[in-house]
């Protein structure tokens, strides 16, 4: 595993649509699919929809937090352009994300008699984007989905790449498979609902791909909050998770990287029994991963102030609330470990991160010198 500078970035094009600049970025994966993003999208979701696809069904799976909000403008979008629409909806959270959603989601597509020239138009946040994903890949073996995502963290990360799953009382994302959509639609006017503990969270992910790849978005977000210029924000994340899923749609090699903070931030959430979220979990991940990786000198000292200052400026946690033989136990459990090896993402410096497999007898050092204790 090599570390991929930001010279491997393309810039998002930016193309005339409806009069109207449209800043688009085209994914070559197995399908290839324009991502989409600008203020006020949401209301040209059917024109596009109907642009792409010939079938005229369409079916919103949504949760019941989002639909209220924007379940109303999507469908008359939807309708306008010549669909005949509907809509199922279910509670917000992970725990919903699972076997019996899913379940539910295909017989309502069955009991409608959805065909496969049909759509389902994904609106949510990633619980609804990956079993929305799920659903359309299985059902009647695979159906044509758009993602519609509500959420930051769906904008700049789970709305691109082709990864659905639901989970099993075993762990998270332990059913699913790879399905690419055939658009995604950014609005980021749907961010101003979003709650603020949601906001943060989706910005450890964009503190995380900074890290990443990229000291000039680092360099962004200490200059002004991502709320202040999420357009920019969200393309230049997608921009840089387009190039590693292109270069590794299946998740066999560079797609690690984007774990970087993910191991450890897991272990924290599974220690807190998830009442700390996915994106503080990444946050106290990086900070404890960047510690290590200083302190066995594979990391440039500079990034830990760096890392830190800008993990706090956004208000979120840095430092491990549990003790190691705690965390040790809940790392050993992640499914990303690959037989004995644990492979932490670590930082070299800003810009550039590797993986590091990492022998079951030294995750405890590695921990120790991450300031877990
Ligand atoms: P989420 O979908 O649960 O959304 C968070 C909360 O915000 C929910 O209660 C939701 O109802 C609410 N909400 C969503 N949009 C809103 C809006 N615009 N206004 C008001 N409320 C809104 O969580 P998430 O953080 O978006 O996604 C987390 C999920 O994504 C996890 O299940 C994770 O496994 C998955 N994920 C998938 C990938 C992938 O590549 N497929 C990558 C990262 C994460
Ligand atoms: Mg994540």
């Amino acid at each position: 595993y090599g570390g991929i500078g930001p010279a491997a970035g393309r810039g998002p094009e930016t193309e005339g649509g409806g009069g109207r600049p449209l800043t688009t970025i085209h994914v070559a994966a197995s399908r290839a699919y324009d991502v989409a993003i600008e203020q006020g999208l949401l209301s040209r979701l059917g024109p596009m929809a109907a642009e792409l696809l010939s079938g005229r069904r369409a079916a919103v799976i949504s949760d019941d937090a989002v639909f209220p909000l924007y379940g109303a403008l999507a469908e008359r979008s939807l309708q306008d352009a010549g669909f005949q629409v509907e809509h199922f909806v279910f509670p917000h959270g992970e725990q919903q994300k699972n076997l019996n959603t899913y379940g539910q989601a295909l017989n309502f597509l069955c009991d409608r008699r959805f065909t496969r020239s049909d759509l389902i138009v994904a609106l949510g946040g990633g619980v609804v984007g990956d079993l929305a994903g799920f659903t359309a890949a299985t059902y009647q073996r695979g159906v044509a989905y758009i993602q519609v995502p509500t959420t930051l963290l769906s904008m700049v990360d789970s709305s691109v790449g082709g990864k659905t799953a639901v989970d099993l009382d075993s762990g998270k994302n332990q059913a699913g498979c790879f399905y690419q959509p055939s658009l995604v639609l950014c609005d980021p006017a749907l961010l101003a609902s979003l709650p603020e503990a949601e906001y943060r969270a989706g910005c450890a992910e964009v503190i995380k791909t900074a890290v990443l790849f990229s000291p000039e978005l680092f360099q962004k977000l200490t200059e002004a909050p991502v709320r202040e210029q999420f357009e920019s924000v969200i393309a230049a994340c997608v921009g840089m998770k387009r190039d590693v899923v292109e270069n590794d749609e299946f998740d066999r090699g560079q797609r690690a990287l984007l774990n970087l903070g993910h191991t450890i931030g897991h272990a924290v959430e599974a220690c807190s029994n998830f009442t700390i979220l996915h994106g503080e979990g990444v946050a106290i991940g990086m900070a404890a991963i960047t510690r290590a990786a200083v302190e066995k000198g594979i990391c440039n000292p500079a990034l830990l102030p760096q890392v830190l200052d800008i993990l706090q400026k956004y208000g979120l946690p840095t430092e491990v609330p549990y003790p190691l033989a705690d965390i040790q136990k809940a790392a050993e459990a992640d499914k990303k470990r690959s037989g004995s090896v644990t492979n932490f993402v670590v930082p070299e410096a800003l810009g550039q991160c590797r993986v590091e497999p990492v022998p079951a007898g030294e995750v405890a050092g590695w921990l120790k010198a991450g300031g877990i204790r």
